[in-house]
């Protein structure tokens, strides 16, 4: 077995030293390009939460302007309310305009008529013209 001399194992610490100086330098290379990218996509998400946060105020806002709760079954919560097209012409009104109608009616400055608060199931189940379970319930008590 041959004894390592001196001198190879001086060659063998430089060799790892300049390895492990090599690896530091990629890492933070690795570390440097990923912070930024990171950065970037912490910024879009920023103004993304910040959009949503603007669209759920005007939402609320809307909402609270015609009534804040479905004009069928009284739900209340914000989540499951839309605004609702009275004579059911919503498909055709929402392709004039571009975003969402609660900015759409904004600029228009809330018009009084057209227009009610439903939640998602009333708004489902009145489509086509058809009679919400809710008013047919209603309609079977009275008779
Ligand atoms: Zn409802
Ligand atoms: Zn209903």
């Amino acid at each position: 077995m041959v004894k390592a001399t001196n001198e190879q194992k001086k060659q063998m610490s430089l060799y790892y030293q300049q390895h492990k100086e090599e690896n530091k330098i990629r890492h933070h290379e690795y570390y440097i390009t990923h912070r930024k990218q990171w950065q970037v996509k912490q910024h879009t998400d920023e103004e993304r939460l910040k959009a949503r946060q603007r669209n759920a105020e005007l939402k609320t806002k809307t909402m609270n302007l015609y009534g804040g709760k479905c004009e069928c079954c009284g739900e209340t919560e914000i989540d499951f309310l839309a605004i609702d097209h009275v004579n059911g012409d919503g498909n055709k009104h929402r392709k004039t305009f571009k975003g969402s109608i609660y900015q759409w009616l904004k600029k228009n400055n809330y018009p009084s008529v057209g227009f009610r608060v439903l939640c998602h199931n009333c708004n489902m189940a009145t489509r086509y013209g058809r009679i919400c379970p809710h008013k047919r319930k209603g309609e079977q008590n009275v008779t």
